[in-house]
């Protein structure tokens, strides 16, 4: 019979990953902590409103991601982002002057990894705390349902490096070490809601000054409908120095600093924090697998960081799953 793959986390890197592995015709079940997929590219929806609260657009620079995301224009859930976009530093306001093209999910961030989903067998609100290894295949623990019923001949843990660490520990010192040498830093991010648009020269800037890093009228990217929403995101440094803060503290010293920038007091806010949001992390071939034992990784601290960095180390993972597999065959 095919064998049959567990893939923890759905964010781009596990869900690329799986769809690798199930258009090579392998049998794929894909789970997730969260209430829905797509990991940190994630939309927050209020009465009225919606914010990307995780990445905030992304890039495609490898053909083989520019292929896929024609794949997602076509669908309608990914589009070109146009903004007016500027940077600020302690010497004022200058334009970006850049030509990157940018790209966001249509409605929302989540809107590709929702695609992706479509043909998978994906279970969401599954938190893994366990992995081990028996004559019979990998076992996982999961803290809402105990012992799964299945078992599988390889897992791919498709979650960040320090999430990673410590399921690795009892089954790999190799890929256990690779994970918590992995560095990723926290983010705060604020959602701003108005009554009414806020009149501002740029719709995103890149601040180089004090706590903020990043500002972008979320409302004013492709397909968005309801309130007008602003998201504001602190630098890694005050993010890291402020991680334990509570949220109250961090929303009003970033909206400060966004009414200091010309901002206005919002009628609302939400805040979030990313414990591990960023990193610049990476591997030779952009993912971690080792055939003896049926056991794999991918995720953007594999490759680089950012959305198409996690897509391709998923996509790479896939294949050399699929190419191990076809070896043995032979
Ligand atoms: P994730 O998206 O983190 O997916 C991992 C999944 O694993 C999650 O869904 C999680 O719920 C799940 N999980 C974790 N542990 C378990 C467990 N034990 N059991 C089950 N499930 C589990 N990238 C860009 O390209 N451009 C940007 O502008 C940008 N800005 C960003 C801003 C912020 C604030 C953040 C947080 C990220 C940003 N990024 C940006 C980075 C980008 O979001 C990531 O690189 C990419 O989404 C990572 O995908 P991934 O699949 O590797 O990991």
């Amino acid at each position: 019979p095919n064998p049959r793959y567990l893939v923890i986390g759905a964010g781009l890197a596990g869900l690329s990953a799986a769809q690798t592995l199930r258009q090579a015709g392998f049998s794929v079940d894909v789970v997730d902590k969260s209430r829905g997929v797509g990991g940190r590219m994630s939309t927050r929806r209020g009465d009225g409103w919606t914010c990307d609260h995780g990445a905030q657009y992304f890039t495609a620079r490898d053909p083989g991601f520019r292929a896929e995301l024609a794949r997602w224009q076509q669908a309608g859930v990914a589009a070109l982002w146009s903004p007016r976009i500027v940077v600020i530093d302690a010497h004022g306001v200058r334009e970006a002057g850049e030509r990157t093209e940018r790209f966001v999910g249509v409605p929302g961030m989540t809107a590709p990894a929702r695609l992706l989903a479509e043909h998978l067998r994906v279970q969401t609100g599954m938190t893994i705390t366990g992995l081990r290894r028996d004559a019979d295949g990998w076992r996982a623990v999961c803290a809402e349902q105990g012992e799964l019923e299945a078992r599988f001949d390889g897992v791919v843990l498709a979650v960040p490096a320090p999430q990673a660490a410590p399921l690795l520990a009892p089954v790999s010192s190799r890929l256990a070490t690779a994970a918590s040498r992995a560095r990723m830093e926290g983010c705060w991010s604020v959602m701003l809601r108005f009554d009414q648009a806020l009149d501002r020269p740029f719709d995103a800037a890149f601040v180089n000054d004090g706590p903020l890093r990043w500002v972008a009228r979320n409302s004013g990217k492709p397909g968005r409908e309801g309130q007008e929403t602003w998201l504001l995101h602190a630098s890694a440094a005050w993010s890291e120095a402020h991680l334990e803060a509570k949220a109250e503290r961090v929303a009003q010293a970033l909206i400060d600093a966004f009414v200091a920038l010309g901002g206005k007091p919002p009628q609302a806010w939400s805040a979030h924090r990313w414990r591990y949001a960023i990193t610049e992390s990476a591997v030779d071939g952009g993912c971690l697998w080792c055939p003896e034992q049926g056991l794999g990784l991918c995720g953007d601290w594999l490759n680089g960081g950012r959305v198409e960095g996690a897509w391709l180390s998923g996509r790479a993972l896939g294949r050399e799953m699929v190419g191990s597999f076809e070896a043995l065959a032979r």
